[in-house]
């Protein structure tokens, strides 16, 4: 069994850097399994699905081969053979993928795999129901968040650098949908685990929160 460390917490908290940065530090492989699911949401959009098809949705899981493969040691997904990468990050396929896995069959298709980065070797892993579903046994569970402003700002200041245009309500607005949308499914909610450890980063900065989880890990 590896060392298992699982991250979960809102959209916009800094999962992903924060959790790319605690692995380098600690050398344990990083997995990204909101990067999965957008996988098979761009798999959906491809074939002109729409969010609200579930039974559609649930028909084309079954064609769907989502792959992880690690280059230079940074996460590539491959869906069917073609690395989609670039493509994960769109705002549009960002919203498809919160309503797709609130579909318990969604959500079936992508456990196996989850469950099997982590047991081959030391991981940290992120999400929303990574302490609470897909590693109840993980040695650390952090709960990371941050208020909706700073997860807004955040965003906000990310695009703003890639030189796309946005409007800060706009990522408000959405980041408070997606959180709705993850917090109240049925299937594998986002909430906190008994036993993580919450950490708002709200008023910290990265080089604190790194320190911060990388000092609850071995
Ligand atoms: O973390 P990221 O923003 O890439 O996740 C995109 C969406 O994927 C989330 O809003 C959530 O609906 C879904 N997701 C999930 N369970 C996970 C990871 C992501 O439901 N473990």
């Amino acid at each position: 069994m590896g060392y298992n460390v699982a991250i979960d917490g809102p959209a916009g908290a800094g999962k992903s850097t924060i959790a790319r940065l605690v692995a380098k530090e600690k050398g344990y492989i990083y997995v990204d399994t909101g990067a999965m699911y957008r996988g098979l949401a761009i798999h959906f959009l491809d074939q002109g699905i729409g969010a609200g098809e579930t039974e559609r949705v649930i028909e084309a899981c079954k064609d769907a081969d989502v792959k992880i493969r690690y280059e230079d040691g940074i996460q590539q997904v491959y869906l069917n053979g073609t690395n989609i990468t670039g493509r994960l990050r769109d705002e549009a396929v960002g919203q498809m993928t919160s309503k797709c896995s609130a579909i318990p069959e969604v959500r079936e298709k992508l456990l196996d795999l989850q469950r099997e980065l982590a047991r081959t070797q030391d991981v940290i892993m992120d999400g929303r129901d990574i302490g609470t579903c897909v590693l109840p046994d993980a040695d650390v569970k952090v709960y990371l968040t941050a208020s909706v402003k700073t997860r807004a700002k955040r965003r906000y200041d990310e695009l703003a650098a890639k030189g796309e245009s946005c409007s800060l309500d706009e990522i408000e607005r959405d980041i408070e949908e997606r959180d709705e949308r993850d917090m109240n499914r049925e299937t594998a909610p986002l909430r906190q685990a008994e036993d993580a450890v919450l950490v708002d980063s709200s008023d910290m900065t990265i080089e604190d929160v790194v320190r911060t989880i990388a000092g609850l890990c071995k």
